[in-house]
């Protein structure tokens, strides 16, 4: 395992290529005290600092990223996000639970927007909605489980046949899907530039800067290359990274997921896009493939799963093109134009944890692969903790805690074992 404190990834995030230059922040250098640090500029970072802001108008506030806003992995997601109503996995007795996460959500989901609107931010967002696609016997019946709690819950909905899915996305390579509304598509690396530019003036963001090492010393020091910030409270909201200041280390791990997108499909092969102009597919297996239409003309390709550290490039190229090639064998000229990999962090149980770690120092981590309004809820939350507001019960009841994670080295063992028994059940959904 790199000792890095951070992801250095060894490409460059495709969504933030396809948006013009962005000047980053200065880097911090020199010393300074602040109230509330912290470490990360994701979705839950930037949840945390906005809503600091919002309790505590006096307060000196400094927001810390290891690299530039649009390259960490709040920007290298495949932006799906919605009230997440219907995890992938639900069962009917599991409504009432999910009728709850998603009033959680729809709050933080709703503040989201509410920025995203104020600000103006130009992130593509739209409500397409999204598939959920079966290429298996086993796929269907997962995706008919969800079928069920969509009736129950009343959320509007249509099943769809292997032609419909065909003739929506161009492929007939699933054979039954679900059709949702409440799917939101978005450019994520837009988004979070948006939503980093659109902190209120007076919170401090500096870009370029891990913060190499953290002590507590009466307040918090934070180590920098070049430098120390004295905090009275500290948010990690670093995910996986979380561990590598020496907390949380049986609660999390970090996962690195990959995607590519095409170059344009040239006019004459539009038609093999389906004849949606805007489309999103998510997986009924969690390791399997997530699909989208960007714009009129291009398609991205999510798959693949790496314990803690990345995997060669050729390696990714060359699945991810098989990936794609089985689904559009008549594109099969259409070359890549980005490929890129980024870091999430999972636990055990698939709950995150939140909370306060020791006096002044709290953390937020491991919301999987649902960040864009889990982290912003979560975020959103855990600034109210840290200003003792408000009430947190039912999110603790709903959400869980992250239960323990072995430690190494059986935590690796556990997840080759484990990623070799479920490819086989995912079968043709990878
Ligand atoms: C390929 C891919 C596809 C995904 N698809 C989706 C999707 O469609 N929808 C969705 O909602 N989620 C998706 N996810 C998951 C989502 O991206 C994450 O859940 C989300 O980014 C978590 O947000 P976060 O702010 O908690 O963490 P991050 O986005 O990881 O932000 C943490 C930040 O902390 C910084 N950092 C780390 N260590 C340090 C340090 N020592 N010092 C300073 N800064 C540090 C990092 O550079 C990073 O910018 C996907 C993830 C990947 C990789």
């Amino acid at each position: 395992m790199s000792k890095l404190t951070y992801p250095d990834y060894s490409n460059i995030c495709g969504w933030n290529a396809m948006l013009p230059p962005r000047a980053p922040r200065p880097a911090f250098d020199g010393d300074i005290n602040v109230d509330f640090a912290v470490i990360g500029a994701g979705y839950t970072g930037l949840a945390v600092a906005r809503r600091l802001r919002e309790l505590r108008p006096d307060a000196r506030i400094a927001v810390v990223e290891a690299t530039t806003v649009g390259e960490g992995s709040s920007a290298r997601n495949s932006g799906f996000t919605g009230t997440d109503v219907l995890p992938r996995n639900i069962t009917v007795e599991m409504s009432e639970k999910a009728r709850l996460q998603s009033k959680l959500f729809s709050e933080a989901f709703q503040w989201l927007t509410d920025i995203i609107r104020e600000n103006n931010i130009q992130c593509d967002m739209q409500q397409v909605g999204a598939i959920r696609g079966a290429a298996t016997e086993r796929g269907e019946a997962s995706v008919r489980s969800v079928l069920e709690v969509a009736k129950k819950l009343g959320v509007t909905h249509q099943e769809l046949s292997r032609s419909d899915i065909a003739e929506r996305i161009g492929t007939d390579y699933y054979r039954f899907g679900l059709y949702l509304s409440d799917t939101w598509l978005l450019q994520p690396a837009a988004l979070i530039r948006g939503l980093a530019d659109a902190l209120p003036s007076d919170v401090e963001l500096y870009e370029n800067t891990p913060v190499e090492r953290i002590q507590h010393q009466g307040d918090w020091i934070l180590s920098t290359r070049s430098g120390q910030i004295r905090a009275k409270n500290i948010a990690l909201a670093n995910n996986g990274f979380i561990r590598r200041f020496g907390y949380l280390n049986t609660k999390m791990t970090t996962i690195y997921t990959y995607a590519a997108v095409t170059e344009s499909v040239p006019e004459a092969d539009r038609a093999l896009l389906g004849q949606d102009q805007s489309w999103g597919l998510l997986p009924s297996h969690r390791l399997g493939t997530t699909l989208r239409r960007i714009g009129s003309d291009r398609l991205m390709v999510r798959s693949l799963y790496a314990h803690e550290k990345e995997l060669t490039q050729t390696y990714v190229e060359a699945e991810l093109r098989n990936r794609f090639e089985r689904r559009w064998p008549g594109l099969r000229h259409v070359q890549f134009e980005y490929v890129w990999g980024g870091t999430t962090a999972l636990t055990m149980n698939g709950a995150p944890w939140w909370g306060k770690l020791e006096d002044g120092l709290y953390a937020s981590g491991g919301c999987n692969g649902s960040g864009i309004a889990k982290g912003t809820m979560l975020g959103r939350h855990l600034a109210e903790l840290m200003c003792g507001f408000g009430d947190h019960s039912v999110l603790e009841q709903v959400m869980g805690q992250a239960s323990f994670i072995a430690p190494e080295p059986f935590r690796s063992i556990g997840f080759r074992v484990i990623s070799a028994l479920e490819s086989r059940k995912a079968g043709r959904e990878i």
